[in-house]
């Protein structure tokens, strides 16, 4: 699958100012949803599609570097 064009669609969104790369968002999303980006070394939506936009990565992110756009009724 290729890469989600995060600027577009993206919904779980990171602050650069406040990400520290650990992967506790990826590691714990319950939908495999997330990867880190080896260039940037922050998390970004692989299968944005199979996102339950459940909060888990926001739960678990200790830095509050992620936040959860409104996601639009249809796809939710
Ligand atoms: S909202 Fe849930 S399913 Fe979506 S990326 Fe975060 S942890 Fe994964
Ligand atoms: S849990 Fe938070 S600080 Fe850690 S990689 Fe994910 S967004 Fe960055």
């Amino acid at each position: 699958m290729e890469r989600t064009d995060c600027g577009k669609y993206e919904w779980v969104k990171v602050d650069p100012d406040k990400c520290v790369g650990c992967g506790y968002c990826v590691e714990y999303c319950p939908r495999d949803v997330l990867r880190m980006d080896e260039e940037t070394h922050m998390p970004y939506m692989k299968y944005r599609d199979d996102c339950w936009y459940c909060d888990v990565c926001r739960f678990v992110c200790r830095t509050n570097a992620l936040e959860l756009e409104t996601v639009p009724y249809l796809i939710r």
